[in-house]
C-alpha cells in the first residue's frame, strides 16, 4: 500500500495550515496532531493502537484525515464504528462536510470524491418482499392497517428504507415493522426478486457501503458482523473504534441471547399459523399448492398439516416450560416489591430441586421442537426437489421455511445449552419482574463471559490496522499507582496494542472546582439521602438552578425530586427528572433552554451530554458508580479476579464516573463546580483512585454548609461580577 505523508498530513492542522485558512477561529491543538500522528503511523505500519483522547482533543478529524486519504489513495475500505447515534450523526452532518473542504482546500485530494456509506443492523431496513406479502394478503387488525399506511405514505420519499425515519411508537407498531423489516438472515438473492431488481433497501445500503471509502457502522453492527463470519459487513482491513470505552458491553449486550414465552410462542405461530392471509410459511404454502397439480399438492398439504399440529403440540410444552422457570426464580430470588429479580444460575443454583422441574420440562418440549424441525426439514427438500425441477415459485416459500427453520434450531441450541449443557465461556441467567402479585417478563439469557477471545479473533487479529479511541480509557494501576490502560486492555484481550493518552487542552485548574463534601454520612448510611437533597437545594438556589445531578439508581432519584420540587419551585427554579416519561433529548434540550433550572439524571446522562456555557455551571455526583453487585453479567465476570471488588468493580466504576466528570467543561471557556457527594472518595483508601482518574483541577474538601458561598465565589471569580 502506498504509505501516508505523516508531515503532510500534520502540517494541516498546525496554525497556518488549511484548517485554520477554512476556519480562522479554529484552534491548534498539540494532541490532536500528535493523536493524527500516532493514526497515521498504525495506516503505515499495520499497527493496533488505543489511543486516549481527552474532551476537546478534536479526535474525529484526527482520525478521519488518514483514514480518508488511506482509503482513496489505497482504495481500501475503512470501517468507523461509534456506539451512539448522536456521534454518527456528528460526523456524518459536520466532520465528513469539514473534511471534504479540507482536504479539497489543501489539495491532497478531491473532497467531492469521498465515498461516505452509513451501514445499520438489518432491522432497521424495510424489506420490500415481505411488504409486498403483506399487501398482497391485506392487513389483518387495525394496527396493522395503521403501519401499513405509514408506511406507504413515507415509502416513495425514502432514500434508505430505514425506519428509523418513521414514528412508531407503540409496542405493537413496533412488532409489525419487525416483521417487514430485513430481518430474516437467509434470503438472498437466489430466493428474492426485490434483491436481483436492486429493490431491496438492505442490499442497496451494502453495495453504498461496498463502493465507498468510509463506512460508519455502530457497536453492535461489528458484533453482528462477527457472529456471522463476516456476512455484514464488506471486507476491511482498517477499523476506527470510536466510544471503544463501551466495546465490551456493546458485545456483550450484542451475543446476548434472550429467550421467553413471548419469543417462543411467536415463533410456534409462525410455524402454525394456517390461515392464509396471515402470510408466513403456512400461508405462501397454501397459496402455493394452487398451482401445483394435485398429487403435489397433496403430498405438500400433509406436511403443513404435520408442521402445524407439530407446533400446535409444542405450546403446552412451552407452557410447562415457563411455568418451571418462573417457579425456579420464585424460589431463588423471593422478595416483594416491584422491580426486576435476576438469578445467576450457577453450578450450585442448578443443585436446586426446582432446577430438575426445568430440565423435565425441556426434555418434554425438545421432543416436540425436535418434531417442528423434521416438518421443517421435510418440507424444505420438497421444496428444494421442486425448484430443482424448475418450479421457481417455490422460491418464496423455500426462503420462508430455511428462515425458519434456522430460528428453529437457534433456539433449540441455546435452550440445550442454558439448561443441560452450559457452556463454561457463558454467562446464564434469569429474570422476571414482578408486578401486582404476578410475574412478568420471565426470561432466560445467555451473554459470553469474556468478550476478549471475540474482539482478538475478529477484530485484532484480522486487520491489519486498528484504533481504539475515547475520551475514557484508562483506569488506575493499583502497583503503580498511577492511569493505565491495563483495565481496558484485559478486558478486551487487547494486550498488544500501541498506547497513547492525551490530556485534554481544556485548563481544568482554572476552570473546574471540585468540591468534596466531607460532613455527610456514606451512602447507605441514615441520613444519606437528606444530605443529598440539601446539598443540591443549597447549590441550586445559589446559583439559580443550572445544575444537573447524576444518580446511579431510579429510587433516589425520585425521592429527591419530590423533596426538591416545592422549595425550587419557590424560588422559581424548575426541576427536570429523568423518567418521567420525556426523552433524553427532550430533557436535555429543556434544561438547556429553560433560565432556571435543575436536571435530574441517572445512568443514561452519566455520558453523551453536550451542554456547553453558563446553562450547566454545577454538576452534583450523588454517588460512585458502581455496578449492581448482583447484576449476573457483572457478578460471573467478578469471580475471574482475585480481589474482584478492587481489580474489577472499582476500575469499572472509575471510567464511569471519568465519564460523568467530563460533563461539566465542554469548551475552552467553560467553567463549573463538581460537587462529590460519596464521601468513600475521600474516606476509603480506593477514592483516590477516582481523584487520580481525573485531569488535574481545583480540589476543595469542605462541610455541606460551605457549598452555597463556595460554589457562588467560583463562578463569580471568573465572570468578574
Ligand atoms: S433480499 Fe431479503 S431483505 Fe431484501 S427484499 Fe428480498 S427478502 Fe427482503
Amino acid at each position: 500500500p502506498q504509505p501516508l505523508d505523516e508531515e503532510e498530513l500534520a502540517r494541516l492542522l498546525e496554525p497556518g495550515g488549511a484548517l485554520s485558512r477554512i476556519f480562522p477561529e479554529y484552534e491548534h491543538r498539540s494532541q490532536q496532531v500528535a493523536m493524527l500522528r500516532a493514526i497515521v503511523r498504525g495506516f503505515n505500519e499495520g499497527k493496533h493502537w488505543m489511543i486516549e483522547a481527552g474532551t476537546g482533543v478534536g479526535k474525529s478529524l484526527a482520525y478521519l484525515i488518514p483514514a480518508a486519504l488511506w482509503a482513496m489513495r489505497n482504495g481500501e475500505r475503512v470501517v468507523i464504528s461509534t456506539n451512539t447515534i448522536n456521534l454518527q450523526e456528528q460526523l456524518l452532518q459536520k466532520d465528513i462536510p469539514i473534511l471534504q473542504r479540507l482536504l479539497s482546500e489543501s489539495g491532497l485530494a478531491d473532497g467531492s470524491a469521498l465515498r461516505v456509506a452509513l451501514l445499520k443492523g438489518r432491522a432497521h431496513y424495510l424489506c420490500p418482499a415481505r411488504l409486498t406479502h403483506l399487501r398482497h394478503a391485506g392487513p389483518a387488525s387495525v394496527e396493522e392497517m395503521r403501519v401499513l399506511a405509514k408506511i406507504l405514505v413515507w415509502l416513495p420519499t425514502t432514500q434508505t428504507g430505514d425506519g428509523d425515519e418513521l414514528y412508531l411508537p407503540t409496542p405493537v407498531e413496533r412488532a409489525l415493522w419487525a416483521r417487514l423489516s430485513a430481518d430474516n438472515e437467509t434470503c438472498t438473492a437466489e430466493v428474492c426478486a426485490a434483491w436481483g431488481e436492486g429493490g431491496c433497501f438492505l442490499h442497496r445500503a451494502r453495495k453504498a457501503a461496498e463502493a465507498a471509502h468510509l463506512i460508519i457502522v455502530n457497536h453492535a453492527l461489528l458484533f453482528a458482523d462477527a457472529a456471522t463470519q463476516n456476512m455484514v459487513l464488506p471486507e476491511h482491513r482498517h477499523l476506527i473504534i470510536d466510544e471503544a470505552h463501551h466495546l465490551e458491553q456493546a458485545a456483550t449486550k450484542q451475543l446476548t441471547v434472550e429467550i421467553d414465552r413471548f419469543g417462543l410462542l411467536r415463533l410456534l405461530q409462525e410455524a402454525e399459523s394456517a390461515r392464509e392471509h396471515r402470510g408466513g410459511l403456512v400461508g405462501a404454502l397454501l397459496q402455493l399448492g394452487r398451482n401445483l397439480p394435485p398429487a403435489l399438492r397433496n403430498t405438500l398439504a400433509g406436511m403443513t398439516r404435520r408442521l402445524s399440529d407439530a407446533a400446535e403440540a409444542a405450546r403446552t410444552g412451552v407452557d410447562v416450560l415457563m411455568n418451571a422457570l418462573t417457579a425456579f426464580l420464585e424460589e431463588t430470588a423471593p422478595g416483594s416489591g416491584e422491580y426486576a429479580r435476576k438469578v445467576l444460575l450457577t453450578g450450585a443454583e442448578r443443585n436446586r430441586p426446582a432446577w430438575a422441574a426445568v430440565e423435565q420440562a425441556w426434555e418434554l418440549l425438545a421432543v416436540r421442537w425436535g418434531a417442528i424441525q423434521e416438518a421443517l426439514n421435510a418440507i424444505r427438500a420438497a421444496l428444494t426437489e421442486l425448484l430443482d425441477h424448475g418450479f421457481t415459485e417455490v422460491e418464496e416459500a423455500l426462503g420462508l421455511a430455511n428462515g425458519l427453520s434456522h430460528d428453529f434450531e437457534k433456539i433449540r441450541q441455546a435452550l440445550e445449552a442454558a439448561i443441560r449443557k452450559p457452556a463454561p465461556d457463558t454467562v446464564y441467567w434469569l429474570e422476571g419482574h414482578v408486578g401486582e402479585g404476578n410475574w412478568a417478563r420471565v426470561g432466560l439469557y445467555a451473554a459470553p463471559l469474556d468478550v476478549g477471545p471475540l474482539v482478538r479473533r475478529h477484530l485484532l487479529e484480522p486487520k491489519r490496522c486498528v484504533i481504539m479511541t475515547s475520551a475514557t480509557l484508562r483506569t488506575v494501576d493499583r502497583e503503580r499507582q498511577e492511569p493505565s490502560f491495563a483495565h481496558l486492555k484485559n478486558r478486551l484481550g487487547a494486550w498488544e496494542m500501541e498506547e497513547l493518552a492525551l490530556d485534554s487542552p481544556f485548563d481544568y485548574r482554572r476552570n473546574a472546582l471540585l468540591y468534596l463534601v466531607t460532613d455527610i454520612p456514606e451512602p447507605g448510611q441514615a441520613g444519606y439521602q437528606r444530605a443529598v437533597e440539601q446539598a443540591i437545594l443549597e447549590a441550586a438556589r445559589t446559583i439559580g438552578g443550572r445544575t444537573m445531578v447524576l444518580f446511579t439508581a431510579y429510587a433516589p432519584l425520585r425521592r429527591a425530586a419530590r423533596a426538591l420540587a416545592a422549595p425550587l419551585a419557590r424560588v422559581g427554579i424548575a426541576v427536570y427528572e429523568q423518567g418521567d416519561g420525556s426523552s433524553r433529548r427532550q430533557l436535555v434540550e429543556r434544561f438547556r433552554s429553560a433560565e432556571r433550572a435543575v436536571l435530574l439524571g441517572t445512568r443514561s446522562l452519566w455520558e453523551g451530554v453536550d451542554i456547553p456555557g453558563e446553562a450547566l455551571s454545577c454538576l452534583v455526583i450523588t454517588r460512585l458508580p458502581f455496578e449492581v453487585p448482583d447484576e449476573p453479567v457483572f457478578a460471573a465476570r467478578s469471580t475471574q479476579y482475585r480481589d474482584p471488588f478492587l481489580d474489577y468493580a472499582v476500575p469499572e466504576a472509575v471510567l464511569r464516573f471519568r465519564q460523568g466528570f467530563g460533563r461539566l467543561i465542554r469548551s475552552r471557556s467553560d467553567r463549573g463546580v463538581v460537587l462529590i457527594l460519596d464521601r468513600r472518595i475521600t474516606s476509603r483508601s480506593y477514592g483516590a483512585w477516582f481523584l487520580m482518574a481525573l485531569p488535574p483541577c481545583t480540589i476543595h474538601r469542605g462541610p455541606l454548609s460551605e457549598i452555597g458561598p463556595v460554589v457562588q465565589a467560583w463562578l463569580e471569580s471568573s465572570t468578574g461580577r
